[in-house]
């Protein structure tokens, strides 16, 4: 039986730990500390570092885990980080055998050029890219890509388990009400995220049928969304990708107190 923790971290990180009570595995740990002093705490051995995507807060921790643990570390070969001993691509797997746990790689280039993602097991780790109730900023990537991205992740089973990088759910869901105000999933999703938020739950991991119901850059063929996202650019669109990038363009100007959203 596997356990999937969050570890926070900055701000609003999260780097997950992936754990059997004897082994553990951690994905995107953007700081060494608090995964090494959750480990301890519980006792746990660290068999793999999985980064998502080059960025510092979720790769910075690497360097310092090595130290502690001599493990491999699984990251996408289209992106530059020092530490990855696996470089992988779409159609690689990672073999976590003290976990038992086999994770298909999927590329999902967009926020970076390289992002990668790992999905198995009923759980997808997909870092900056698919958030709930939104996606990562457009850093690297095109609005193509990641759209395709988007889509790839959207197609994988309703009950699949999304662990995204970080908690901007709330923020997430006032521009997803903005955009597609009729909605009435969100309303019902704001409470229910309120709610775990005010007893300090994360309201991640979120799933794909959640996703598919609720996330703006998941619903660019929904007819609401096509026209919010057409007075936004004052021209009628009509194929999804303008849309999703009409939308993603709005997402950056609209009133977020964070970065990378
Ligand atoms: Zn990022
Ligand atoms: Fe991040």
């Amino acid at each position: 039986m596997l356990n999937i923790v969050p570890v926070r971290a900055f701000t609003d990180n999260y780097i997950w730990i992936i754990h059997n009570h004897r082994h553990a595995a951690v994905v995107d740990p953007g700081d060494a500390i608090p995964v090494l002093d959750f480990l301890r705490h519980e006792d746990l051995q660290l068999v793999a570092i999985l980064n998502t995507h080059h960025h510092n807060d979720h790769v910075g921790g690497n360097a310092a885990l090595l130290k502690e643990f001599s493990v491999p570390v699984y990251g996408p070969a289209q992106e530059s980080i020092p530490t990855v001993t696996h470089p992988l691509s779409e159609g690689d797997s990672v073999h976590l055998v003290e976990l038992a746990l086999a994770l298909k790689v999927i590329d999902i280039p967009g926020h970076t050029a390289g992002h990668i993602a790992y999905y198995g097991a009923n759980l997808l780790f997909c870092g900056d890219t698919l958030f709930a109730c939104g996606c990562g900023r457009l850093f690297e990537g095109t609005a193509q890509q990641m759209y395709s991205s988007l889509q790839k992740l959207a197609i994988l089973p309703d009950a699949t388990q999304v662990y995204c990088g970080h908690e901007y759910t709330l923020a997430n869901i006032h521009f997803a009400k903005a955009v597609e105000p009729g909605n009435p999933a969100l309303s019902k999703l704001e409470s229910e995220m309120k709610s775990l938020l005010a007893q300090g739950i994360p309201t991640l991991p979120s799933t794909i049928i959640r996703e598919n119901a609720t996330n703006p850059f998941l619903r660019c063929n929904q007819l609401e969304i096509i026209q919010s996202a057409g007075s936004y650019v004052g021209s009628s669109l009509t194929d999804p990708v303008s849309i999703f990038a009409a939308i993603r363009n709005w997402k950056n100007d609209f009133v977020t107190p964070r970065r990378e959203q």
